[in-house]
């Protein structure tokens, strides 16, 4: 949005500048008064684990092409953040899982330079065998906690494997 020029509204030329009532500079259509706020856009990604190991997804796509990701995608308007990343996974492993722990919210900008706001949650698989790549997913794998690939498609994402680390380390501590 920040390379937009033309007023999706009038089609008048877009201006960056102070809007009456804003306290930032704003883009805004000084003929129709538009104003383009730039709001992340919600994704939804998960820390999936099965008898210990974790699952990473190889990217098929842009941005990140060729990386592990923890699997995960944009929620849909209207959908329920949970609901979102059932779809996801589903749809990216055809594997079901249980949500559960909220790991972190974290923002952070899409290969495009949208904003982005990033909901990490842990769950585990309830079904779907092994899991197979499906859509831009190009290869799934099970890591060890131990044995996670150095480095992952999005900060964010290993962000959100090092809070899972400690809320897991938490967990065995309880259950000792
Ligand atoms: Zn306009």
């Amino acid at each position: 949005m920040k390379d937009w020029r033309i007023c999706p509204r009038c089609a008048a030329g877009l201006r960056h500048g102070v809007v009456a009532g804003e306290d930032v500079p704003r883009l805004h259509c000084p003929a129709c008064g538009l104003v383009l706020y730039e709001n992340p856009a919600p994704t939804v990604s998960a820390v999936v684990e099965r008898d210990g190991r974790v699952l990473l997804t190889r990217r098929g796509i842009e941005p990140r092409r060729g990386m592990w990701d923890t699997p995960g995608g944009f929620v849909e308007a209207g959908e329920e953040p949970a609901q979102a990343l059932e779809r996801e996974l589903l749809e990216e492993t055809g594997l079901t899982i249980e949500v559960g722990e909220l790991l972190g919210i974290y923002p952070d900008r899409y290969g495009d330079g949208a904003p982005t706001l990033n909901v990490f949650y842990a769950a585990r698989v309830t079904g779907g065998g092994e899991g197979e790549p499906r859509d831009d997913v190009t290869e799934i794998g099970w890591f060890a906690p131990d044995a996670l690939p150095a480095e992952l498609a999005f900060a964010n994402g290993e962000r959100a494997l090092a809070e899972w680390r400690l809320w897991r380390a938490a967990q065995s501590a309880t259950n000792l």
